[in-house]
């Protein structure tokens, strides 16, 4: 890991039980800001013994007999409005970490919080709409289901929106009554530790979050396996999602993953193409592209392929690149140098396969870019279904433009992927827009608009995206169980 002055940066700390901690080893590793490079803070590298004192301290809190499953839901509820509302309150420094950390822009980075603080809001409103049904069984009696808690939740979320993807887990878990331990991704740990903090000061008593820190191959996998945890939400990388689904099979934990995509935004000749070019370089360039539903395979209707180019490159040729915290900038760096050199093995491998690189292709230079992990905006024309660069998920601010013929050549086309998380269709005919939109199988589309993601809808993938629906009262499923209950009346 690159380091500048690492005797400068802070050292953060674990939050077990309501206390601040260091890993039970005494080890910690660094925190890159890597738009610069620079070591921001030395967090502690967890390992399996910090996992046993995280699932020790949160099974204590879901079994008080007085804590936080036993609450009214109505005060659960209160406690996560607090919770949102502290989150508005350091709304501020909560964007700067995240900028520095993930390298993304001060801009975005407020969005993203102020993002936080409204599902930790409707998880608040959620708490006490949260109930069973009466069921007209077939003996003399009264039978009803009951929506329990269902224990010890483990937590593991990726670097590319590590707040937001905290908060899409913790709301709905919290509000069912689970107790929880966060676990970041090694890259991105800080606002997650910051979370941890905040959720305390609103009063959610000790135990109830828990957040630590550590690879993911350690630390993740002893929580993944861990006997005392009662379920795992998952968001990352496909590959990983299936080592979760080995892992928590020990003990048959309920599991949800949010995994990979490599969604489709398919613009027929009939569409507002002004409009969509206006709109698609932030779909797919957006986070630098490293987005789980970047829209980074374009299918555009050949008769329409060439105006729809012109488009689009201008647009894209306008995305301001720069350092994350200046207001201005609208694309900063990717996470990591590692990351860096992914997304730059990919373009030979475009190169490679055929594709035509009509724009960018190479990491800027200059002043701020040479210090940190940056890659220009990059637009592959001329691409196919069987290329790597379409079939695999690059995570960086890459788009392969692929023509197609007719309605039933783009669902095709759009199918052709082992992933199915979202998706947008552009056409002036509704008709033939719902049409395709029920072909495409993916999780989440949208129609003449990239939006993907809303606090009150459910979000997930068909296929190898994920299981299970976050966001929406659908989440809140993923944190309960069952309870069957008959009463003879006899
Ligand atoms: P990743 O799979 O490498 O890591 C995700 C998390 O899992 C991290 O906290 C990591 O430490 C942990 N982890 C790694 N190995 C583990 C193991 N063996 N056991 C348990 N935990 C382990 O993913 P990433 O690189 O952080 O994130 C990028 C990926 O996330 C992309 O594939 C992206 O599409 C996906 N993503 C999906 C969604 C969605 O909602 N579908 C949202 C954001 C990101």
């Amino acid at each position: 890991m690159p380091s500048a002055s690492p005797s400068t940066a802070a050292a953060v700390q674990m939050m077990i039980g309501g206390e601040h901690v260091d890993a039970a080893e005494g080890q910690t590793f660094d925190v890159v800001n890597p738009a610069t490079s620079e070591v921001i803070a030395h967090a502690p590298l967890g390992g399996a013994e910090d996992v046993n004192r995280a699932v020790q301290a949160a099974t204590k809190a879901f079994e008080d007999p007085k804590g936080w499953a036993t609450w009214s839901a109505a005060k659960r509820g209160r406690a996560m409005a607090k919770f949102a509302g502290l989150v508005r309150e350091h709304l501020e420094d909560l964007a700067q970490l995240e900028s520095r950390n993930v390298g993304k822009p001060i801009s975005g980075a407020r969005g993203e919080a102020l993002a936080v603080s409204f599902v930790f809001d409707y998880y608040a409103g959620a708490a006490n709409k949260l109930f069973g049904e009466t069921i007209p069984v077939s003996k003399p009696g009264l039978d009803f289901t009951l929506r329990e808690p269902i224990g010890v939740c483990g937590l593991i979320v990726p670097w590319n929106f590590p707040m937001n993807m905290a908060s899409w887990k913790l709301g709905p878990a919290l509000a069912a009554g689970n107790t929880t331990i966060l676990k970041p991704a090694s890259y991105t740990p800080l606002t997650a530790l910051r979370l941890g903090e905040l959720a305390l000061e609103a009063g959610i008593p000790a135990g109830v979050v828990n957040v630590i820190t550590g690879p993911g191959g350690s630390a993740g996998a002893a929580l993944a396996a861990h006997p005392g945890v009662g379920k795992v939400a998952f968001t990352g990388e496909t590959t990983t999602g299936q080592e979760i689904m080995r892992l928590a099979a020990n003990n048959v934990k309920k599991i949800s993953l949010e995994l990979g995509g490599k969604s489709p935004n398919i613009v027929f000749a009939d569409a507002d193409l002004e409009r969509f070019a206006a709109e698609a370089p932030y779909a797919v360039f957006d986070n630098a592209g490293q987005d789980c539903c970047a829209r980074s395979r374009i299918f555009v209707e050949a008769s329409a392929h060439d105006r729809m180019l012109e488009l689009f490159t201008e647009a894209t040729r306008k995305v301001v690149v720069g350092d994350p915290s200046d207001d201005k900038t609208e694309m900063g760096s990717l996470v990591s140098q590692r990351q860096r050199e992914r997304v730059s093995s990919y373009i030979d491998i475009g190169k490679e396969e055929g594709a035509d690189l009509v724009y960018g292709g190479e990491a800027p230079t200059g002043d701020p870019f040479d210090a940190g992990a940056y890659w220009s905006p990059t637009i592959f024309d001329a691409c196919r279904t069987d290329m790597r660069i379409v079939r695999e998920e690059i995570f960086g601010p890459v788009v392969a433009i692929i023509p197609f013929e007719d309605e039933a050549d783009a669902v095709r086309l759009a199918n052709d992927t082992p992933y199915g998380l979202s998706g947008s269709i552009w056409s002036r005919d509704i008709g033939k827009a719902l049409r395709v939109a029920k072909g495409v199988r993916a999780g989440v589309l949208s129609v003449n608009s990239n939006a993907s993601v809303h606090t009150e809808a459910p979000f997930g993938g068909y296929k190898m995206s994920g299981m299970g629906r976050e966001l929406g009262m659908h989440a809140l499923e993923l944190y309960t169980e069952v309870k069957n209950v008959f009463i003879d009346l006899t």
